[in-house]
């Protein structure tokens, strides 16, 4: 073991010799030698060496002290000639700042392109350019980088306008061209020049540097050590588990540091992970490969010699050096740019900055990012130089002539390719990854290529257009070798066995598309490339299929008296490509052609005569007829890639450049041809001629009946052949082909997206194509075809169809897909008749063909057409046997419709021309040809019109026979009279059956819905509810206790006051008092009885944070922490809420055993996750799957009575202050005998017990033994879940925990109505009034099952809190006490020591008491911490408020006698009063609260609504007076010293002298974190986060915690931490600090909200900020801007607030099962 461990004794032996340098002088030295280069080599050569890479580790204090001092000082010294801080200075005053921003993003920093000013979507702003341009008015776009691209503002060949910011204008007066270096003197110059040129190539050496043992010439150490480093390379094969797997074994390190290592070598590149001598390393690295290589490629590790790592390190500061230096002076960054650009020796591409970029793929990352922040501060910030580094990397058209570059792009990639098959065609391997690597090359290169072409010129010169052709027939070269590839064969008998590769040529496909289209674009702003473009893609298509009909003979095809020769060729039997680039591409410039009117200006010029339509046609065709063929089910057994190639060809992202010219080419060769001819041909090719040529083919059902699945195949390619035969005609929007302008096309693409249903804007984007610059030309069309509706707190905004727009509708649109097209067609219909309108749905009115293309509308008319009409019009006469189909018909019945409004246009128009040969009615009258006699279309549609068997397709039938009515009577009287499309009486009798039919799916829904309850239920194996659950819930409400509360609602029991405490309550009678209810398992009633079946409610208890006033309070310490008082912070509290839903015990016993069953037999079986942890006792409801984790027992009112009289508060003090010291003596006396016998005993006074109370009486609990055990199972949940511990019945802490989870659930659903402004009753759900009331009256008979000793120790310390008793310790001051918690748990431990009692006291007595004890306590509370510092002008206020004020003047002043100079001078009573009054009232609403449920008395009408009165009608409900002070002075004898007593605690002096803020009351409510109103303000914060964990490192998920602002770095390694032995995330590790387990953030980068709860659970949620189209963008990939959505925002705080988090969690997992197997804990 040689490993050397110190890096200490070095430099301190260097010490002296450090000492004693002087840059000066080196600097001065170097000025007088003659080779430089060679001087400062051997300076480095010397003392890199000795600062850099001495030990293990980096040692960066002592690099950073030394390395500018022995290295950079001298260097400084030689570029200035003098003091470097004095001539710095110099430079830097006569610097011209840039008019580039070119500010470098930093990963996740939001950037900026305009939509309609940027010259390519790569054209980006930093924010700050961004907020003062002119495109923030604009149409943009946001993205977040990627890091290490820059700001483009100020170039101006960046943006078609305003290029420039508000910052960054130029200043016009002194001219921009002026050259920097004129301020530099020559020396200065030279020696700059010979500075920068020896460090950057010093730099570039080593970062290129390849050896590992040895240096370049010039910088061999003088003395060499033998120091080695092991260093570990990253790539992207290999994961982070894996890496750190193999260096724990092969270092020999712990997990921590394997970690570590791996995320530097992750980050950097490149990590040492050893040092030591060579074969120390060596040994390393040999483990390292023998570990990595069995799967993979191993881990690229290298043994380095230190001196070489060295240098590499200080070439990276010498970089950096420069990068800084040149700041100083854009003379500096001039000469740079120079030194860097110019041609090393060895000719083109060998400058500095050329040998950096060849070897960039060979660096480590760490150096890349250096060298490239070196360039974006140099190179890319000089104006002259910036262009001369893009010819570097390519730009634009002069690039096309000047370099030649499209030609070479092209070629290069043609030779990246360089597999073919025996045609020439590309032959790709299985798409691996490393043919996706090589993909990735040939990518880049398209890229350049779309570069090239981004731009369009608008002016040719005669060099241009030379270049641009020869690119473009180096390009047709290119699509020549596609033309054909990857051919497929129909498979017959078997199944393919294996799946042929397709990706590849597809993927090729997809990535060319913007590159043709742009192709197109080019040729159609010249005239003269047009033609010569059209001409050369002709010859290569016609080179490409010469000889298509050598070989065989032709056949003839004859029908219909016309015949046709054809070449012999099935689809189904020969070979077929999907990739025809060439013709496509011949189709584009054919309708351009035609759009640009070239084709009728210069017919000369064009090769009209070698246009073969046939052999044009043919290819398209084929490629049509096996999608068709596909569809028919032919090809099923050519597996799924045929599927997806046929998908993509019709798919967004491809039909442009595909289908779309396909059918293009179709019409351009089918308006060349005799349509007949056309037609006969594509049946041919749909192999269907045999069925329609025949002489008797209208008598199909006869003749072919052979086998079932021929026919019905048939019957699918007759379907497509007619769907085609529409397109052909009726599409007529592409710009050239018909008389459209430009975006008739994208309008007419959204209508008919919205015709199916209302759509967001991100659904229609998706559903238009998009060009290269990812525009889809919506938003300039949208507003004229639809209307956008807002959405609400859910949903997005949608998009509406115009009720006008409807007309264009097509039923055949080309771009549905058959699922589209029923929908469209359903939505369409149904829009109809709700409008009282006809629902038939007959072709739009179509726009005209150009006149290359008008010959299309006599297919219409041809005999073949009417012909095949004519056939299957009488196959449809019979009831379908299978020899015709539903859509078949209705394709007919449209194409006749198709005529008829092409005859109704061309009437129309030949008002004008009179000339029409239009005349399709006439045609359709005339009987049919062959065999004669046959009837008319016309004749065969009237016959049908009554046949019963068509009913769906009478309205059209009708429509027809109408139309061709009004046709003839047009014809007829020359006056042209508009043709009325209603027709008469509407088909009630169709919608009547339609809505039966929809009555019966509801129906049928509705059983479904039963079912699935049923299903749940029978989980139970009982007999359950077969009602459904509506049904069901309504008669759970029936019977509920609550919402039978109603008459609690009007008090008829009281005449006058309402008192909710106090013996003179209100008290339910024996009828209110009873209470049935139904159990949702067995669907039995059950009367809630002290000793009946227990009834439970399904509950979740949890922990909480919500109303939390100090968030750094570090959790109790669960096994210590004593929680019988809670401070006033509330900082962790207790929360249990509830479904509402009710059980027998029993019943959920055995559920929840049933539950358990099947979760241990799942868990054996696969090891999934539910959303809910059994194990933990967590289960859903039974009947609305809400979230539980126990059960509350439902128990009745007690029944109580008030006899005697009552003592008065003094004498009630008195005897409970004796009964007190009796309880206390023999509590003392237990645990002294317990302890040692009877030693101990003198300090314990026997206090003898007053009248009537009996110390050694043990009540005798009064609950049945169900209602015992759901008192345990709740008390023990409460305490399980409240402390985090494990169960333990016997805890003393169990009943303090119910306590409190009561009081502290009261006050969260306080707070949660205020917020909501909601009155404080009647306005709960009943959900959780049922919840709170059981919670309550639990809470009061909690004791009975714990041990009573224990109830009343708790007793006496809760009461020596409130009235001070020494010989009770420990007891907290009250500023320390959260009063409400105290008042509730007082109220609900006295019963254990009431119980002893038999002297005729009252407990609604005791109560009163210590609610008036209390309120005064509070008071006091609030008088001493919320006072404010400064008072305002004092008011005056009418008499009865006077009074108040008196009193609480001279009550604070009592209180300042006591406390003195601790409390400041107030003498405004009535802000004294103000103070009282705001502070108290949370207090006593909750108190109301709370006694109402205890005691059951129904509520004053005043607290049922808002507004003015509360305060009295809460006091006078309360018993309490109004005004409060009086509980004061009514008794002062009696609370004089009980406030004396207050006082003098020494934490109250303490509290009030203490820096720490006192909580203030009232308490405000928390709120989630206010938000930005521009999401990309986050982003920008967020990119300036860095890893708290990694020093300074940008961190990959930065998440913001809504809770409290805190920005966390999430899901990563770097900021793991252990919680409860397990490793976890930042954000749950956050989440248990901050929230208690719950936890809710915002994932800037994704623009998502998540939630978590404890380590397993956590889902994601819609995000609060919306784009202008009332849509979230989770993920950001749309890039609109976004804004924050207050309504959301408060909706999830509202889910906050009302502890739904989870519960949301729950349902969230329960709806989609994956969001279970996430590892929620590593976020
Ligand atoms: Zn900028
Ligand atoms: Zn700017
Ligand atoms: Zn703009
Ligand atoms: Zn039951
Ligand atoms: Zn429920
Ligand atoms: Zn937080
Ligand atoms: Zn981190």
């Amino acid at each position: 073991m040689a490993a050397v461990e110190t890096d200490r004794d070095a430099p301190s032996a260097l010490c002296s010799e450090f000492l004693n340098f002087s840059a000066k002088d080196t600097a001065a030295k170097w000025l007088q030698v003659s080779n430089l280069p060679k001087e400062v080599y051997q300076h480095l050569a010397c003392y890199v060496p000795k600062i850099y890479c001495l030990g293990p580790n980096l040692n960066p204090q002592n690099e950073d002290l030394l390395a500018p001092l022995l290295l950079q000082s001298p260097l400084e010294w030689y570029l200035c000639g003098e003091e470097p801080s004095v001539g710095l200075a110099k430079l830097e005053q006569n610097n011209q700042p840039s008019q580039l921003c070119g500010h470098v993003f930093k990963v996740g920093e939001p950037t900026y392109s305009c939509r309609e000013c940027a010259a390519d979507p790569t054209c980006v702003l930093c924010m700050q350019c961004f907020l003062g341009s002119v495109h923030k008015e604009h149409r943009y776009r946001m993205t977040t980088s990627g890091g290490g691209g820059f700001c483009d503002c100020g170039d101006t060949e960046a943006w078609k306008k305003g290029p420039y910011c508000q910052k960054h204008e130029p200043n016009i007066s002194d001219s921009s061209q002026k050259d920097p270096l004129a301020n530099l003197s020559d020396e200065m110059i030279a020696r700059t020049y010979n500075v920068f040129s020896i460090i950057l190539k010093y730099a570039v050496d080593m970062l290129t540097w390849e050896k590992e043992d040895e240096l370049p010439e010039g910088l061999e150490p003088p003395a060499r050590g033998d120091t080695y480093y092991c260093m570990l390379f990253n790539d992207e094969v290999h994961t982070y588990e894996q890496v750190i797997y193999t260096l724990q074994k092969a270092v020999n390190c712990t997990q921590k540091e394997a970690v570590s290592f791996a995320t530097t070598v992750d980050r950097d590149g490149r990590k040492s992970v050893r040092f030591g001598d060579f074969q120390f390393c060596e040994q390393a690295k040999s483990v390292i490969v023998r570990n990595t290589s069995r799967q993979t490629k191993p881990l690229r590790v290298q043994v380095m010699h230190s001196s070489v790592v060295a240098h590499q390190c200080f070439a990276l500061k010498a970089l950096t050096w420069l990068g800084q230096i040149i700041r100083y002076s854009d003379a500096l960054r001039r000469i740079l740019c120079q030194v860097g650009l110019q041609r090393g020796p060895e000719g083109e591409n060998s400058s500095l900055v050329d040998t950096l970029m060849l070897c960039d793929s060979k660096m480590w990352k760490g150096a890349r990012n250096v060298y490239h922040q070196l360039f974006m501060s140099s190179l890319l910030m000089d104006t002259k130089y910036k262009k001369l580094f893009a010819i570097q990397f390519a730009k634009a058209r002069m690039l096309i002539t000047e370099e030649n570059l499209m030609t070479t792009i092209i070629r290069t990639f043609m030779d990246h390719l360089r597999h073919r098959d025996l045609h020439g065609h590309f032959q790709f391997e299985r798409y691996t990854a490393q043919q996706a690597f090589k993909f990735r090359r040939v990518q880049s290169l398209i890229g350049d290529l779309k570069y090239v072409l981004i731009s369009r010129p608008t002016e040719w010169t005669d060099q241009l257009r030379e270049k641009y052709l020869e690119g473009f027939s180096a390009f047709l070269e290119l699509l020549k070798c596609m033309q054909g590839m990857d051919p497929v064969v129909r498979q017959v008998g078997q199944h393919i066995e294996m799946e042929p590769e397709w990706e590849a040529a597809f993927t090729l496909q997809m990535k060319l598309t913007h590159i043709i289209s742009m192709m197109q674009e080019w040729c159609s702003s010249d005239e003269r490339v047009l033609i010569e473009a059209y001409k050369k893609c002709l010859s290569a298509l016609t080179h490409c299929h010469s000889g298509f009909t050598d070989g065989e003979q032709p056949i003839t095809l004859s029908m219909c008296g016309h015949s046709v020769d054809t070449i012999r060729y099935c689809v189904s039997q020969e070979k077929v490509s999907i990739h025809l680039p060439l013709s496509r591409l011949l189709a584009g410039l054919h309708a351009l052609l035609s759009k640009t009117e070239v084709a009728y200006r210069f017919p000369e010029l064009l090769p009209l005569s070698e246009l073969s339509p046939p052999m044009l046609i043919e290819h398209p065709l084929r490629c049509l007829v096996l999608c068709a063929q596909v569809h028919a089910g032919m090809w099923r057994r050519n597996g799924f890639s045929l599927v997806n190639q046929i998908y993509y060809y019709h798919n967004v992202k491809c039909r442009v450049e595909m289908f779309d010219k396909d059918l293009s080419m179709l019409q351009a060769g089918a308006s060349m041809m005799d349509p007949n001819h056309f037609l006969m041909i594509m049946l041919s090719r749909f192999e269907l001629y045999h069925i329609f040529s025949s002489a008797d083919c209208r008598k199909r059902y006869n003749r072919e009946n052979a086998n079932k699945d021929v026919v019905q195949q048939n019957n699918t390619l007759i379907e497509e052949m007619l769907h085609l035969v529409i397109m052909i005609v009726g599409e007529r929007y592409t710009a050239g082909v018909g008389q459209v302008e430009c975006f008739d096309e994208i309008r007419r693409e959204i209508v008919h997206q919205l015709c199916i249903r209302p759509m967001a804007h991100s659904e229609l984007v998706k559903a238009l194509p998009e060009n290269e610059n990812k525009e889809t030309g919506m938003e300039r069309v949208i507003d004229s075809v639809a209307l956008f509706k807002k959405p609400g707190v859910t949903g997005k905004g949608l998009y509406k169809l115009r009720p006008e727009s409807a007309k264009m509708f097509n039923l055949y649109f080309h771009h549905y897909s058959r699922a589209d097209q029923s929908k469209a067609e359903e939505a369409q219909r149904k829009i109809k008749r709700q409008n009282g309108e006809d629902s038939v749905l007959p072709p739009p009115v179509l726009p005209r063909f150009c006149p290359l293309f008008a010959s299309l509308v006599n297919i219409l008319q041809c005999d073949v057409l009417l012909g095949i009409l004519g056939a299957v019009l009488q196959w449809a006469m019979e009831p379908s046997g299978g020899h015709w189909s539903e859509s078949m018909l209705q394709r007919v019945l449209h194409l006749i419709g198709m005529g008829l409004v092409e005859e109704q246009q061309h009437l129309l128009s030949s008002a004008e021309d009179n000339d029409t040969n239009f005349n399709f009615t006439l045609k359709i009258s005339r009987p049919g040809e062959a065999p004669a006699n046959t009837p008319s279309i016309l004749a065969l549609l009237e016959t049908l019109q009554n046949a019963p068997h068509l009913e769906v397709h009478k309205d059209m039938i009708r429509w027809i026979l109408k139309t061709v009515a009004n046709i003839k009577t047009t014809r007829e009287c020359t006056a042209s009279a508009p043709p009325s499309d209603s027709s008469g009486h509407s088909q009630e009798e169709t919608v009547r059956d339609k809505d039966k039919a929809e009555r019966k799916r509801k129906a049928e829904m509705a059983r479904l819905r039963r079912e699935k309850i049923m299903a749940q239920m029978s989980e139970m194996q009982r007999h359950f509810i077969n009602e459904n659950k509506e049904l069901f819930q309504q008669s759970l409400e029936e019977l509920d206790p609550s919402t039978s509360s109603t008459l609690e609602h009007s008090p008829s029991s009281c005449d006058s006051t309402l008192f909710c405490v106090g013996p003179r309550r209100w008290r339910a009678g024996g009828s209110d008092r009873r209470q049935v209810v139904t159990c949702i398992l067995c669907q039995e009633e059950q009367e809630i009885r002290i000793d009946g079946k227990a009834m439970v409610l399904a509950a979740f208890v949890q922990r909480s944070t919500v109303m939390s006033k100090n968030r750094k309070r570090p959790p109790h310490n669960p096994d210590k922490y004593d929680p019988l008082f809670m401070h006033p912070d509330l900082s962790f509290g207790t929360h249990t809420g509830s479904c509402g839903h009710i059980m027998h015990s029993h019943c959920w016993q055995r559920y929840f055993e049933a539950v358990q069953a099947k979760e241990q037999r799942r868990q054996q079986r696969l090891r999934v996750h539910t959303s809910y942890d059994v194990e933990n006792g967590e289960f859903l409801c039974p009947l609305c799957e809400c979230l539980s984790n126990t059960v509350i027992p439902l128990l009745p009112l007690t029944k109580t009575s008030c006899s005697s009289e009552q003592p008065d508060l003094s004498q009630w003090l008195n005897i409970t202050s004796l009964q007190m010291k009796a309880l206390l003596s023999a509590h003392r006396k237990a645990k002294a005998a317990d302890a040692d016998g009877v030693d101990d005993m003198d300090g314990v006074n026997d206090c003898p017990p007053p009248d009537g109370f009996k110390l050694d009486y043990t009540p005798k609990n009064p609950y049945s033994s169900t209602i015992k055990e759901m008192l345990t199972t709740f008390g023990t949940a409460t305490y399980k879940v409240g402390l985090k511990v494990h169960p333990n019945e016997q805890d003393p802490r169990v009943p303090i925990m119910c306590w409190g989870s009561c009081a502290y659930t009261i006050q969260s659903i306080e707070r949660l109505l205020v917020d909501e402004e909601k009155p404080l009753f009647g306005s709960l759900p009943c959900r959780q009034d049922d919840c709170l009331s059981s919670l309550t009256r639990f809470g009061s008979a909690c004791w009975t099952v714990s041990s009573h000793a224990t109830v009343q120790n708790h007793f006496i310390r809760l009461l020596a809190a409130l009235v001070p008793d020494p010989r009770v310790e420990n007891t907290p001051c009250i500023l320390d006490i959260d009063m409400f918690h105290l008042l509730v748990s007082l109220v609900l431990s006295h019963p254990a020591v009431f119980s002893l009692d038999s002297s005729g006291l009252s407990a609604d007595t005791a109560q009163l008491y210590f609610l008036h004890l209390v309120t005064v306590a509070h008071i006091v509370q609030i008088l001493l911490s919320s006072v404010p510092e400064e008072v305002q002008m004092e008011q005056e206020s009418g008499g009865a408020e006077r009074e108040e004020e008196e009193k609480v003047c001279m009550f604070y002043n009592t209180l300042r006698t006591h406390l003195g100079s601790g409390l400041r001078e107030v003498d405004s009573g009535w802000h004294l009063w103000c103070c009282v009054k705001a502070g108290i009232l949370p207090y006593l609403r909750a108190a109301a609260l709370f006694f109402h449920y205890l005691n059951g008395a129904p509520a004053p009408p005043e607290l049922h609504t808002l507004g003015v009165g509360e305060w009295e009608a809460l006091c006078g409900y309360l018993c309490l007076p109004s005004n409060l002070l009086q509980l004061f002075y009514n008794n002062r004898e009696l609370m004089e010293p009980v406030l004396h007593g207050w006082c003098s605690h020494p934490g109250v002096l303490q509290g009030l002298q203490s820096s720490v803020a006192l909580i203030r009351f009232p308490r405000e409510s928390n709120h989630l974190i206010e938000l930005p109103g521009d999401y990309s303000a986050l982003i920008n914060q967020a990119s300036s986060f860095t890893c708290p964990k990694s020093g300074g490192d940008k961190s990959r998920a930065p998440t913001l915690c809504l809770v409290c602002g805190a920005m966390l770095c999430s899901q990563s390694y770097c900021c793991q931490s252990e919680l409860e032995g397990v490793d976890v995330g930042a954000c749950t590790a956050h989440t248990f600090a901050c929230g208690a387990g719950v936890g809710i953030f915002l994932r800037v980068r994704e623009s998502q909200v998540l939630f978590l709860a404890g380590k397993t659970k956590g889902c994601f949620y819609a995000p609060p900020y919306l784009d202008d189209y009332g849509e979230t963008d989770q993920g950001l990939r749309r890039g609109n801007p976004l804004h924050l959505c207050q309504e959301r925002y408060r909706k999830i705080q509202k889910l906050w607030r009302q502890h739904s988090i989870t519960e949301e969690i729950g349902h969230a997992q329960e709806a989609n099962q994956t969001l279970v197997g996430i590892d929620w804990q590593h976020l």
